[in-house]
């Protein structure tokens, strides 16, 4: 398991990303070889915590991915939760509202989708897009806009004092990694399914959307609901880090097996 103290944004942190090096493998001995051997050890443990997680049904996680399009929150989802029981995991995908949706403020379709107990719930972008895409292109006004981290810290801490822990994961790559991606999804036959030509338009707009993320982490990474910068060039260690934060914040929710029935000793089943 990495240390992953260093990748987490402590409240009131003025977020520079150009001072996270997207390319950092420094918390893990050894190369992609071992990596991927130590992920198949980290994917067991998160799968046995699952497992308590959802004997207990005391207490849900939330898990937060964003990144920038190519960022990799697919296949961080894939590799990461490999194992786990599907019973107790869902994913949450936020694309473009609806009308109906729209009609909405933006949280309402966001707040029915958090864990109910025992339950692990990833959101696969999240009310971050309000912020982040809603910002950069001008989808609503900044009085709007920059009102919403008041919105999104207590939305989150009303969460968190419910008994649904909060952890937010941005995936950090650089800007010539996404580059390689796309250039790679037009390579490749079989990723050309992934290739959207509005996707070079967004890259058009990469250090607005990098201004709009480092504001998003400055003013909502908060001690209950905290943001870590995950290194995510090289996907083999970013799912190393990924999965060592769901281990060490799983631990500390400590979830436990239900305490048997009493008399369980005497019972013989015949
Ligand atoms: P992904 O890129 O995550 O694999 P999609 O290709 O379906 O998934 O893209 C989802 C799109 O929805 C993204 O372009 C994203 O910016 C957009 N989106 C998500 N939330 C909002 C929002 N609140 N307002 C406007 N656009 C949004």
């Amino acid at each position: 398991m990495i240390d992953v103290s260093e990748y987490r944004i402590p409240a009131g942190t003025k977020v520079v990303l150009a001072d996270h090096d997207a390319d950092d493998k420094t918390g893990f001995e050894g190369g992609k070889k071992k990596g991927k051997k130590a992920l198949s050890r980290l994917n067991k443990q998160i799968a046995e915590l699952q497992r308590r997680l959802w004997a207990e049904s005391r207490q849900g996680l939330l898990v937060v991915i964003q990144a920038i399009d190519t960022g990799g929150k697919d296949s961080t989802i894939r590799k990461v939760f490999t194992g786990v029981n599907p019973q107790g995991v869902r994913v949450a995908s936020f694309g473009v509202p609806s009308e109906i949706e729209l009609s909405h403020d933006y949280l309402w379709r966001v707040h029915k989708e958090t864990p109910p107990d025992g339950y692990i719930k990833i959101f696969n972008r999240s009310h971050y897009e309000d912020v982040l895409v809603v910002r950069v292109k001008r989808l609503a006004p900044e009085e709007t806009w920059s009102r919403r981290y008041q919105h999104i810290r207590e939305f989150e801490r009303m969460l968190a004092d419910e008994g649904t822990t909060v952890l937010k994961l941005f995936l950090n790559i650089s800007k010539d990694e996404q580059r390689q991606r796309l250039q790679d999804r037009l390579n490749e036959p079989d990723k050309h399914w992934k290739f959207n030509k509005a996707d070079l338009a967004d890259r058009e707009l990469w250090d607005h959307y990098q201004r709009a993320f480092e504001d998003a982490l400055s003013e909502t990474s908060t001690d209950y609901a905290p943001w870590y910068v995950v290194p995510a060039n090289r996907k083999w260690y970013r799912n190393l880090v990924v999965s060592s934060i769901l281990i060490e914040t799983m631990e500390k929710m400590d979830p436990q097996y239900p305490k048997p029935e009493e008399g369980l000793d005497d019972v013989v089943v015949t």
